[in-house]
């Protein structure tokens, strides 16, 4: 085989599999990601919940306040109540008596109803909580396995990074400007085999003359079709 060929073969698996490195990262951080999205979204739970408890708490403070009102209203109502004169006056008074009365039940309903609430917050929050320290922790383990499984890409990529590097040492200046030129818009598919006659980029038929050109391997042959550098796949690599 045309040892140019033979080494755009080679440069173009190491860019092949250089690409897929960012992606695998990627791959490995949303999977942190949607466990801290999760966390993230118990904490503002979790602070919504403190703003509800806050807020029972402050209207229980404002029923105590009138419910003490009420009851030195009626403390007077009853101080009244011996200075009383006439009929018409102790009418009124009673009224006002039995509105106080039924103002002070109001309010001891109120904070019954406010206190349950408070209470079922309360709980809401420490079942939050503990939610929340479950998320953390598999966030912990999550990121250990994380960064383990990026340490070893980073590894994988190092060492394909360097043979690349070496192979480039040796490189023809001009296959490599040729190469980089297909590259710009072919991406990783520059270099690609022939299977059944066909362009392995765009998948088109080649004619007999290119083929028999391809599989003798004594030049670099492109596409006729498509452009892309094309190469007879050893059968023993293409089982692999
Ligand atoms: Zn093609």
């Amino acid at each position: 085989m045309n040892k140019y060929l033979q080494d755009l073969i080679k440069l173009s698996k190491y860019d092949g599999v250089i690409s897929m490195f960012e992606p695998k990262i990627e791959n490995e951080k949303a999977k942190l990601s949607t466990f801290v999205e999760v966390a993230e979204s118990i904490k503002s739970k979790i602070n919504e919940t403190y703003a509800q408890i806050d807020d029972v708490k402050s209207k229980r403070t404002k029923n105590n306040i009138h419910l003490a009102e009420l009851k030195s209203k009626l403390d007077d109502i009853s101080r009244k109540n011996n200075e009383v004169t006439n009929e018409k006056e102790l009418k009124a008074l009673q009224l006002e008596e039995e509105i106080a009365k039924e103002q002070i039940s109001f309010a001891n309903e109120e904070i019954e109803r406010l206190d349950s609430i408070a209470v079922a917050k309360e709980e809401e929050l420490k079942e939050l909580q503990s939610r929340l320290t479950e998320e953390e922790e598999s966030i912990k383990e999550i990121q250990i396995a994380v960064d383990n499984a990026i340490e070893e890409i980073n590894q994988e990529r190092n060492v394909v990074s360097q043979q690349r590097a070496e192979l480039l040492e040796e490189f023809d200046k001009k296959i490599l400007t040729f190469y980089q030129k297909i590259r710009r818009w072919a991406k990783d598919s520059a270099v690609v085999p022939v299977k059944n006659q066909a362009c392995y980029g765009c998948f088109m038929k080649i004619n007999d003359k290119t083929y028999s050109e391809v599989i003798k391997s004594e030049e670099i042959i492109n596409c006729p079709h498509c452009g892309r550098i094309l190469y007879k796949e050893d059968e023993s690599t293409e089982e692999a």
